[in-house]
């Protein structure tokens, strides 16, 4: 990795490699354009420079030609004055100026009258004017006035003829003055007096107050923007002299050389932008290639499966880094490898070499080899090998690229998974219990054990279904509870709750456990059980018989004695009603005590389903007392009840818990067999006690030891002779049966104390569970 300060250098550099060529470019048209600015200006200030001079000369040269022209009208005059207008001289003179001067286009003598002496050409052109024009007659006047020479105003002759007529004294010798006049072409003159070199250059032409009067102009040329003017002062005139610059045809080369340089210059331009702008592409494809080749050699160097490549002979031309680390040799010893392999065990070499031969012929299987490799320890290595065509950038094939995966810990880990997954379902198997794993929502059966299948025998229709009926599935508790398979006719323990499974869907786990034996036995128990009661409750009855018999002959004899009674009365003369009406009553009394009694044995002996009733504990105490009457009386037994006053009334099954008062006071009663006369006493107590009834059957009896204890409530336990040892099982059932409890404890004064408590609930709350 460049630091980035390198980086920052790097990009500076490069930009101004980017920058120069442009910025010289840009400099160098820069640089032509104000040479050409340049140039075009200092050529147009030499011209301006040179056409102020020419013009001036041009000006001088005109008013030289006027002068000269005044001189030589001078000399003419002077000649005409000494020798007259016939000498030789005088014709030499005039002639010799006018075939010098070709502007002249009339000369004049007019004397001091005014009249015309001589004439030159003798005949005159009609528009020309003459020594009565009035320009003429001005500057003769003037002449004659004394001035030594006059110019007229410019007379326009024909609109294209300038004339200007310059005017000359002729002194005569007797002191008289004539004039000779001369009339000038402008136009003429200007030919004339605009040499070649001036014509060449400039359009000549000159002006009277904005109007043309002569010019010199080559038809051919076009004048430029650049001129100057001079005053030209010409007597009364003021004119002007214009000179115009021909516009120059360009130098052909010259043009030429500027175009080429231009576009030159303009190519360079263009070319540099464009150079620049492949530039900077390549910069940022080489920056893109370069972040490539770092990725490429970072996944290359972070892979951990291992690739090698092969030429078409099958020599190994580039194998990666994990590649080397897996066989154990270095990069160098493995290019230019062929077959066989150094990484080859040389067990399985045949092996190897048809895997190597079907790459190389391009019939490599697309799903992979597993293989095995040898490291340069010698150590052995399962791999996965994928081969694919090596194809280059150009579309050629050009090798075979191979990606190898070391899978011997996958493999070990297979394994063990497999190892575990057995384990697990031998162990599932194994159970005694169904174990099956549904979906919460759909019900679907996802895992089952060998036991559920065979006990539910779970057709594959459209998936298998769980079909244990219990709880509604979407409840979140455990749930716990009794299921029968009314199909299969089996009592099943089913214990279900809801779990995550494996995908993390929601599921149902349940384990059903078979209790039909345990559900048939205990069935059979209770039904032996009830059996038992009623046999105790016989024998109990059989052995009350004769004290039961005892019982009802009290109420019968007495019957029968108040039966007697009543004959007796009848049999008087006079009966008295009364003591009849009386004998009655308590003959109707014994008998109901009577029919009480035989209703409450018959009620005793009764098998029947548990009924809970309102009843007050004393009334059935009550009950209990009459039965063991007789008993008590025969034991010599001392009864003590104690109760609350308001003992509140309980719903309870009546006959129930008359048996268990029963039971344990005849126990009591027998337990004080060998108690001497005198301590013999049965104690029962009433209490309510936090919402519960208590009940405490108290006896001076024997006591229990503590082996006893263990034993008492165990179906069969007795020390009796004629025992059943079924009572005191049968009585904590019954209280259990209430949500009561029954326990035993020695009487601190000798004996024992049996006690129970039942809940005091409310005629809503009684149920039969
Ligand atoms: P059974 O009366 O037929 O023997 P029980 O289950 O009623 O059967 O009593 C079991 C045994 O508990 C009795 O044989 C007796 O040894 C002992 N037992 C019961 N009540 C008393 C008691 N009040 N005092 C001493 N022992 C008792």
């Amino acid at each position: 990795m460049p630091s980035p300060r390198f980086g920052t250098h790097k990009t500076i550099e490069s930009r101004w490699l980017l920058t120069l060529p442009s910025f010289a470019a840009a400099l160098f048209s820069l640089a032509l354009a104000i040479f050409l600015i340049f140039t075009a200006y200092s050529d147009r200030s030499a011209r301006n420079n040179s056409l102020t001079q020419d013009l001036l000369w041009q000006k001088q040269a005109l008013t030289t030609r006027v002068d000269n022209f005044t001189h030589q009208l001078r000399t003419v005059a002077a000649s005409m004055a000494t020798d007259g207008l016939a000498s030789a001289e005088f014709t030499a003179r005039t002639l010799s100026l006018l075939q010098e001067s070709p502007e002249i286009i009339a000369l004049e003598y007019v004397d001091e009258t005014g009249r015309q002496r001589w004439r030159e050409p003798e005949i005159k052109v009609a528009e020309l004017p003459d020594y009565r024009h009035p320009e003429l007659i001005a500057i003769r006047d003037a002449v004659l006035a004394g001035a030594p020479s006059a110019y007229s105003k410019i007379i326009m002759v024909a609109e294209d003829m300038p004339v200007l007529a310059i005017a000359v004294p002729i002194t005569l010798n007797f002191n008289g003055r004539h004039v000779l006049i001369a009339q000038l072409n402008l136009r003429t003159m200007l030919q004339q007096q605009v040499p070649w070199w001036i014509a060449q250059r400039y359009q000549i032409s000159l002006w009277q107050q904005e109007k043309l009067l002569a010019g010199r102009f080559d038809r051919s040329h076009d004048a430029s923007h650049l001129n100057s003017s001079i005053d030209l002062a010409w007597g009364p005139n003021q004119l002007k002299l214009t000179a115009h610059v021909y516009a120059q045809k360009r130098d052909n080369w010259q043009t030429a050389l500027t175009l080429v340089v231009g576009a030159l210059s303009l190519l360079m331009l263009a070319s540099t932008w464009a150079l620049r702008r492949h530039i900077k592409e390549r910069q940022r494809t080489e920056a893109q290639l370069r972040q490539e080749q770092a990725l490429r050699e970072s996944m290359e160097n972070s892979l951990v499966t291992g690739i090698r490549a092969m030429d078409l002979e099958g020599r190994l031309f580039y194998v990666n880094r994990a590649f080397c680390e897996m066989v154990g040799y270095s990069q160098e010893k493995l290019l230019g490898a062929s077959h066989p392999m150094p990484y080859w065990p040389p067990e399985d070499i045949e092996e190897c070499m048809a895997i190597y031969r079907a790459i190389l012929s391009g019939r490599a299987d697309s799903t992979g080899y597993q293989m095995r490799f040898m490291r340069s320890n010698g150590e052995r290595f399962d791999v996965r090998l994928y081969a694919t065509k090596l194809i280059d950038g150009e579309g050629v094939h050009t090798g075979w690229i191979s990606a190898i995966y070391d899978i011997t810990e996958l493999q070990r880990e297979r394994e063990a998974l497999q190892a575990s997954h057995e384990r697990f379902v031998a162990v599932l198997n194994g159970l005694d219990a169904a174990v099956s794993v549904s979906d919460a929502n759909s019900g679907e059966l996802l895992l089952s054990n060998r036991q559920f299948d065979r006990a539910f025998d779970i057709p594959e229709k459209h998936g298998r279904y769980c079909n244990i009926p219990v709880v509604s599935r979407h409840k979140r508790l455990p749930v716990d509870g009794e299921w029968f398979d009314d199909f299969h006719q089996r009592w099943y323990q089913v214990k279900s709750r809801s779990s995550v499974w494996v995908d993390g869907s929601e599921v149902w786990l349940e384990i059903a456990t078979d209790v039909t034996v345990l559900k048939t036995a205990q069935e059979q128990e209770r039904q032996q059980n009830e059996q038992l009661q009623q046999t105790t409750r016989l024998i109990s009855m059989g052995e009350m018989a004769s004290s039961l018999a005892h019982e009802l002959n009290q109420p019968l004899a007495a019957i029968a004695s108040y039966a007697t009674g009543c004959r007796n009365v009848l049999s008087q003369a006079e009966p008295n009603v009364a003591q009849l009406d009386q004998a009655i009553e308590k003959m109707a009394a014994q008998a109901k005590r009577a029919g009480q009694i035989i209703r409450g044995i018959r009620e005793f002996v009764q098998r029947r389903a548990p009924h809970r009733t309102r009843c007050e504990v004393s009334e059935l105490l009550e009950t209990v007392l009459t039965l063991l009457g007789a008993e008590i009386k025969k034991a010599q037994v001392k009864l003590q009840v104690e109760r609350d006053p308001e003992l509140p009334a309980i719903y309870a099954d009546a006959v129930m818990l008359e048996q268990v008062m029963f039971n344990l006071s005849k126990n009591a009663i027998e337990a004080m067999a060998a108690t001497p006369v005198k301590d013999r006493a049965l104690k029962i107590i009433l209490r309510k006690q936090d919402e519960m009834l208590a009940v405490s059957i108290i006896d001076r009896g024997t006591g229990i030891s503590d082996e006893q204890m263990e034993q008492l409530f165990k179906p069969f336990y007795t020390t009796k002779g004629s025992g059943m040892g079924m009572g005191l099982n049968i009585c904590r059932s019954i209280i259990e049966h209430h949500q009561g409890r029954l326990w035993v404890e020695a009487n601190p004064a000798g004996g024992t104390i049996f006690r129970f408590t039942l809940p005091l609930v409310l005629e809503n709350e009684a149920y039969e569970p």
